[in-house]
């Protein structure tokens, strides 16, 4: 289906056809919050046309790839029921995105929690994007402030770590939502125990060139487990540095 889904020379034409053929569910809260970031934004230059709205995959340096938008929307659509407010009781959401490569769905992340939050601005929300690879961190944070992100960055609402993600960020946790962009062989316990209760952990598991699931795993208010097989998924590996950039 996602070959249909391109749009033409506007995010919003993306975003349409994504609806049109049921990719987004939810347009009043994926829909929207995905015409509030601009893919064009999180793509290198040479992608800065056309192809930025087509419905898939590009790569985006250091071996990294920023997601097919249907798969981003799908990522998104799981993740909606733990973007309200937060389990703190004080309408913050915490998030934490493994992986945040081109910064994409953290913008994403933080526009569906500012558009459930009480507070105008956002402020409070804390959306942490951890990414290993030092060019992507800083082209992150470029990218994000060319799509109109800066205050959101300013105000803490966003924050880009480098750091290994297979340890979640222990500072800011616990998190109501953990999504972790890239497969991982087996669910790092640190993202487990960092996962608040209730809470949601999506995840791509299996090795380098095997099949991979993307795994949802629940966290009851008691702190009870539930993993579920949403479906099968090639995604880059989860992994160190230096075996990411001799791949
Ligand atoms: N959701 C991102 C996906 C980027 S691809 C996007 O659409 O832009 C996966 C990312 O995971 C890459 O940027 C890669 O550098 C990063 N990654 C791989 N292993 C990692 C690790 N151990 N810690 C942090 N980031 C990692």
């Amino acid at each position: 289906m996602s070959w249909r889904s391109h749009g033409t020379t506007t995010n919003d034409s993306l975003i349409d056809a994504l609806e049109a053929n049921k990719l987004i569910k939810s347009p009043a809260s994926v829909g929207k919050a995905m015409r509030k970031v601009d893919r064009k934004c999180y793509v290198l230059e040479r992608d800065k046309s056309e192809s930025a709205y087509r419905d898939h995959p590009l790569g985006i340096g250091a071996n990294a790839t920023i997601s097919a938008p249907h798969m981003h929307a799908m990522c998104l659509e799981l993740s909606r029921e733990y973007l309200k407010d937060s389990e703190d009781g004080r309408g913050n959401g915490r998030v934490l995105d493994v992986g945040s490569g081109s910064g994409y769905l953290v913008a994403c992340f933080a526009e569906m929690l500012l558009a459930s939050s009480s507070s105008k601005e956002g402020a409070g929300n804390v959306v942490v994007g951890i990414e290993h690879i030092d060019s992507l961190v800083e082209r992150s944070i470029k990218n994000l402030t060319e799509d109109g992100k800066g205050e959101m960055i300013k105000n803490g609402s966003i924050t880009i770590v480098k750091g290994d993600g297979r340890l979640g960020y222990e500072a800011s946790a616990p998190y109501a939502l953990i999504h972790v962009g890239a497969a991982a062989p087996e669910v790092p316990s640190a993202l487990l125990s960092q996962l608040a209760s209730p809470g949601r952990l999506i995840i791509p598991v299996g090795g380098e060139n095997e099949s991979q699931s993307l795994m949802v795993i629940d966290k009851n208010e008691d702190g009870e487990i539930e993993y579920r097989d949403e479906m099968g998924v090639v995604y880059v590996p989860l992994t160190d540095e230096e075996h990411q950039l001799e791949r």
